[in-house]
């Protein structure tokens, strides 16, 4: 089976998991979750880095750092990963979902400014929703497959509202707006390191963000919140959210190879988009000349959707269609969903992630992409 976008571990990753074994250094301390910390601070260019078990618990914690609880809501793009409004709802918290933006499949911008403006006021300098005074602390934009929407427009419309920006910046290892890495715009941003992503510790997270309090305070709650070192004194409830070590050491190998994956990962989306474009009705996502995208998971668009996905997997060639957008789950069909023609709903129809890890040899590349043009013959 082609993977749809699998781990790569071919650099220092034996050499430095056998160091903790050979040490025992193999669990919650060691000098691999720091130095797997410094570096992602200085790849992200924020002053702090915390590693945590997940990308899910780095947005857990990071809400939980804003006092986001229930009667609270929290903005977020309709089309995310779950684990976006999963972090939301751990807390108390609701989801309100913005919709997709047709070309970058991000957030439409637009219609979170009209949100904002006709639904929203301001108290105490504070985010409330009119019709039910309820308060609105936090926006989550999520730079869905590592691209990314304009920030500068989206940094000014909180700052205009009074929202703190949280990044879910999991998919978004190594993409950029402006020069300036995702996950830094946000008082914090967050990095996903499961199996799928574009670096991988088998599971494992990191917290980014330039303000030292609120680095040492998700340290505190990502270990127990232990406040003495010797006696057993915690001064609140803390959770067990931190990265082990051995896992930290497959994380710093795995930042030595982040350059190579980012420039295969341009070669493989070159690739596609050579083969592809104009091809029937396939199209991409599109990306401002602001941006330089991570192009994590190269994903088409066409009205054949179910063809092309029927014709990839059933030759060993896993591909997978876009989420099912977040309104249209159980748990959120009866949350507030600010929407234009539900263009969520047709991306999701229309969308397929094709193979693209970044060990993928350029001849299945050709054959992936001779497949899908079957389709169209
Ligand atoms: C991968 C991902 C996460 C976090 O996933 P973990 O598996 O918990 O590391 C969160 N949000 C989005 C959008 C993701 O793609």
């Amino acid at each position: 089976m082609l993977l749809l976008s699998g781990p790569n571990i071919c650099g220092n990753e034996w050499k430095y998991v056998k160091d903790c074994l050979d040490t025992g250094w193999v669990s919650s301390v060691g000098s691999y979750v720091d130095q797997f910390e410094k570096m992602s601070a200085e790849f992200a260019g924020t002053k702090y880095a915390v590693a945590t078990s997940s990308g899910t618990t780095a947005l857990h914690i990071c809400l939980l750092m804003m006092d986001v609880g229930a009667d609270d809501y929290v903005i977020t793009p309709n089309i995310t990963f779950i684990a976006t409004c999963n972090s939301i709802r751990y807390t108390g918290a609701q989801p309100i979902l913005i919709d997709t933006d047709e070309h970058s499949w991000q957030m439409d911008l637009n219609l979170l400014e009209d949100f904002l403006v006709n639904q929203t006021e301001t108290r105490n300098g504070a985010c409330y929703l009119k019709k039910d005074g309820k308060r609105i602390p936090v926006i989550m934009p999520v730079h869905v497959l590592g691209n990314m929407c304009d920030m500068d427009r989206l940094m000014a419309l909180a700052k205009q509202h009074h929202l703190t920006v949280i990044e879910d910046s999991t998919e978004a290892l190594g993409s950029y707006y402006k020069g300036k890495h995702a996950g830094s715009f946000g008082l914090m941003g967050t990095f996903s390191y499961n199996g799928n992503k574009i670096i991988t510790t088998g599971g494992g997270g990191m917290i980014v963000t330039d303000d030292e309090a609120l680095a040492k305070k998700a340290k505190h709650l990502t270990t127990q919140a232990k406040s003495d070192p010797f006696e057993y004194i915690h001064d609140e409830i803390g959770y067990n959210y931190r990265l082990v070590n051995v896992a930290a050491a497959m994380g710093v190998a795995q930042m030595e190879l982040l350059p190579g994956f980012l420039q295969r990962k341009k070669e493989i989306i070159a690739f596609y988009q050579n083969a592809l474009n104009g091809v029937g009705d396939i199209s991409f996502q599109q990306v401002s000349p602001d941006v330089n995208p991570n192009w994590w998971l190269p994903t088409i668009q066409t009205s054949r959707q179910r063809e092309v996905l029927n014709i990839l997997n059933n030759h060993k060639m896993q591909s997978r269609p876009f989420w099912v957008p977040m309104n249209q789950l159980r748990m959120f069909t009866g949350n507030q969903y600010i929407q234009q023609n539900d263009r969520s709903d047709y991306i999701y129809q229309r969308c397929l992630s094709i193979p693209c890890s970044t060990n993928i040899t350029d001849e299945q590349l050709q054959a992936v992409s001779n497949k899908i043009r079957e389709v169209f013959k």
